[in-house]
């Protein structure tokens, strides 16, 4: 008997474990392709943690080669799904395109930022979503720090200090948390520079921050973050950053080198360019099975999708809700999928998706956090622990989980790194400069 072709779009969170699971559940009779820009799975939860300096940025992803063997990983970026000829065009990072045919199709690509027509945003501002992005923000910040260190002119240092972040849900506020408090760590290295020169601004649209957490623990993570110095403008809008003039919908203004975009995100656009039925926002339209549907709820023979990219009804929640992008949700859909796939092609009954929300976590810095789980209620320490104990037992394997919790452990004894490693964006600047003498 010929093995299924089970070819998987994305390899984060939903790719890595519906492959894990598929592989369990109907081993020889699958045969499994991921195609994932990246050779990794990216633990976005330590991204803020990877930016700060906590954690070695390598540790928060995960190789696939390395986590799937007997999976074929191909690199590239999907540009077309024919679902109707069942076929998918990947242009690989090599300068290839292959199509690629399946029996099976996992729609596993997640979410991009999702960014408004601000004037000055495409020039300057900066995503937080990916690894690349923690490195380069890091690098950003301890690089600004020290050339505002450099300089006698109070105007240029207070715009190299200014650090703008838009969007306060939970991945905006841990960022902005983290980063202020490894900002204010490596000023300690500056006699120059004085903590009041330093300045966080953060700006959301809604009335309050940490919608996920509820009123409460938004309405206390404000007040510890404004009482820490840091300024959140609510109920505010970024109008325009112009050659790093920023204007705000309040009337304020001022100027600022960094502008990082953390205002939510929205479903991978290939899929709406595809010939599977989407949702009003372009997500994978998806049946609680995880089988993609039409509007009218008949199945598409072949396709499946979860996570971010997907709108998968919340039967927890009831009628008309559907999950929201989480990496809780995400791991959960994946099992279920894998197992669904296996007893689908076994001839066995698929399963729903249903999950409580059990809570969120977050940190805010170096012992410092917040966190609502299962009703209960954290604040500092605790909250700052429960982030970390729980985060290190969901990183996949026990290699990641090792090296994160030595990179903690190291840090207790040593402080955590402070170095800039800005060159790293010219590698050939030195050799060039050498070549040139
Ligand atoms: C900073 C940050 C912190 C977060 N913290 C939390 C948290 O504490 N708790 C929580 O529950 N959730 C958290 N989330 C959300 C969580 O990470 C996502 O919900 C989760 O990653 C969704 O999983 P996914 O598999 O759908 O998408 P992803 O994990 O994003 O995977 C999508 C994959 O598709 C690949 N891809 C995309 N486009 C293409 C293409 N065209 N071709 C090929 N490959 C492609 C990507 O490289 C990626 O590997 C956080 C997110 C961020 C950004």
């Amino acid at each position: 008997m010929t093995a299924t072709r089970v070819l998987i779009l994305g390899g984060g969170y939903v790719g890595l474990y519906t492959a894990l699971t598929l592989k369990k559940k109907a081993g020889n009779h699958v045969d499994i392709t991921i195609v994932d820009r990246r050779p990794y799975m990216t633990y976005q939860p330590f991204l803020p943690e990877a930016a700060a300096g906590s954690i070695e940025p390598r540790h928060v992803v995960v190789p696939l080669r390395r986590e799937l063997p007997g999976v074929r990983v191909v690199q590239g970026k999907v540009t077309e799904i024919a679902h109707a000829e069942k076929r998918v065009r990947v242009d690989t990072d090599f300068g290839a395109t292959q199509d690629l045919e399946y029996d099976e199709v996992v729609i596993a690509l997640g979410a991009i930022p999702r960014t408004l027509p601000i004037p000055g945003l495409n020039e300057i501002g900066v995503g937080f979503k990916w690894v690349e992005d923690a490195i380069s923000l890091r690098n950003t910040i301890l690089g600004r720090i020290a050339r505002a260190a450099s300089t006698d002119d109070p105007h240029l240092r207070r715009r190299l200090l200014t650090f703008v972040f838009v969007g306060g849900g939970f991945a905006g506020i841990e960022a902005f948390a983290e980063t202020e408090d490894m900002a204010r760590a490596a000023l300690r290295n500056y006699p120059e520079l004085r903590p009041a020169d330093l300045r966080f601004v953060m700006v959301e649209a809604a009335t309050r921050i940490l919608p996920e957490m509820g009123e409460e623990m938004g309405g206390y993570t404000l007040e510890v973050l404004r009482g820490r110095g840091m300024e959140i403008y609510l109920a505010t809008r970024l109008e325009s950053c112009e050659d790093g003039r920023i204007k705000l919908s309040d009337g304020q203004e001022f100027d600022a080198d960094t502008v990082v975009w953390t205002a939510g995100v929205k479903p991978n656009p290939v899929i709406a360019e595809s010939d599977l039925p989407t949702g009003p926002r372009g997500h994978a339209n998806a049946l609680p099975t995880l089988q993609i549907a039409t509007e009218d709820g008949e199945v598409v023979e072949g396709a499946w999708a979860a996570g971010d990219c997907a709108q998968v009804p919340d039967l927890a929640k009831g009628e008309g809700a559907w999950c929201a992008p989480s990496a809780q949700h995400a791991v959960r859909q994946a099992r279920l999928l894998g197992a669904n796939i296996a007893a689908h092609l076994g001839g066995r009954p698929v399963k729903e998706y249903k999950h409580e929300h059990l809570g969120t976590v977050a940190s805010l810095g170096l012992n410092k956090g917040v966190a609502q789980i299962m009703g209960v209620k954290l604040r500092g320490w605790p909250a700052w622990f429960m982030h970390r104990t729980y985060h290190m037992a969901q990183i996949p394997s026990f290699n990641r989980k090792a090296r994160v919790v030595m990179d903690w452990t190291t840090a207790l004894f040593f402080r955590r790194d402070l170095v800039s490693m800005g060159r790293l964006h010219d590698p050939r600047r030195a050799f060039k400069e050498a070549a040139e003498s």
